[in-house]
């Protein structure tokens, strides 16, 4: 409202300097098709529902298990990792916030992250005060792993996505693994929060690089992202720090519901294989209809798309998508601002999408 930090009277100027994360539109009323912000299409596990109607009874009036020892064993068993390696939180996001909190701000080092990425990245940089180099992605729109392990610092630790975000393409092992060994003194965090759509989790790596910390979520791939609840998997030692981050913090891991249902979905390997399957295949058959439209899509190994159209301007177009009742993303950054980034829903919203837009394009 055009006040600037120094001259209002309540705020400080840190305060006035942040610059919030937009997130996606959750919108207020009914009948929108939400290809916004990459949920899935399909409810969680029914397991999970009833876990969540179980725990909704007197017990209730009891705070929940401060160490979310159910919910770790579970989360380390389906990893094949010791429950020490796992620290859960309220959502990915507030793993997240606890790792820039603890972990990336140090006097003189530089935090590294791609300079397209999940934007909350740099939104927590300036929250927690943490210097950060962006690092551009390479032409086609990937990852350039060199960037990272050739840098010659001093670094505070390396950030990305993986599969990226809002891109959804993946960066190999083998170059994860160039970055690990260039820099083993740092943390180096891979935010896996859509890794389950078909590309490799970097889990395997845990064993050899005791600097590497990985970010999951149950909010894509387990459908549960009205429940928060995410978590990040590394060495103990690393997951000891965050601890002492969190607890020095009123914060409690996860509620009694979101602890039930999140042991619940992951113990449900049969809705999680069998709702993945349908993502993907939905997927891979969104993409070759977006292409038949003229659409230029990347590669993606996430339960979304990234396309633009040569002919027609991305912003126009999520317009009049959301004329027609359709939310997509659409970023205002340069070199992806002719972007749309459309989630996979049901193979039926995929037509509907499909059809809207032939519709659209033909029209101009
Ligand atoms: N990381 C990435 C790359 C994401 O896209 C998101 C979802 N917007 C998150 C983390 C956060 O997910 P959540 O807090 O629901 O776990």
């Amino acid at each position: 409202s055009g006040q600037s930090a120094s001259t209002h009277p309540y705020w400080s100027d840190h305060v006035g300097d942040l610059a919030p994360y937009t997130p996606g539109e959750q919108p207020r009323v009914e009948g929108l098709l939400k290809l916004n912000t990459n949920e899935h299409p399909y409810g969680p596990s029914p397991r999970a529902l009833e876990a969540i109607r179980a725990a909704a009874g007197d017990a209730l009036r009891l705070y929940p298990d401060y160490d979310s020892v159910a919910l770790r064993q579970a989360v380390a068993a389906l990893h094949g990792i010791d429950p020490a390696q796992v620290f859960p939180g309220n959502g990915s996001d507030e793993v997240l916030a606890h790792i820039f909190d603890g972990l990336f701000r140090k006097a003189g080092r530089v935090l590294l992250m791609p300079d397209i990425s999940y934007s909350f990245y740099k939104t927590y940089c300036r929250l927690y005060r943490i210097d950060c180099e962006l690092i551009p992605l390479a032409e086609d729109f990937s990852i350039r792993a060199a960037d990272y392990a050739d840098h010659g610092g001093p670094l505070a630790g390396i950030i990305f996505a993986n599969p990226n975000a809002p891109t959804g393409m993946e960066m190999s092992q083998a170059d994860i693994e160039s970055i690990l060994r260039a820099h083993p003194d740092i943390p180096v965090v891979v935010d896996e929060a859509y890794v389950d759509f078909g590309a490799r989790s970097a889990v395997p790596l845990l064993a050899r690089y005791p600097n590497l910390l990985l970010v999951r979520t149950l909010s894509k791939s387990r459908a549960l992202a009205g429940m928060r609840v995410g978590y990040a998997l590394g060495s103990a030692e690393l997951v000891e720090g965050l601890r002492r981050i969190k607890d020095s913090f009123n914060s409690y891991p996860l509620d009694r519901l979101a602890q039930a249902a999140a042991v619940a979905a992951i113990e449900d390997r049969e809705h999680f294989e069998q709702g993945l399957r349908a993502v993907i295949q939905a997927r891979d058959d969104l993409v070759r209809s977006l292409a038949a439209l003229g659409f230029e899509v990347l590669p993606s190994r996430a339960n979304f798309v990234f396309a633009r159209h040569p002919a027609h301007d991305a912003a126009r177009l999520a317009a009049a998508l959301r004329e027609q009742r359709i939310l997509v993303r659409y970023f205002k950054m340069p070199r992806i601002e002719q972007f749309l980034r459309i989630s996979v829903g049901t193979p039926a919203d995929c037509e509907r999408l499909c059809n809207v837009l032939a519709d659209i394009l033909g029209a101009h």
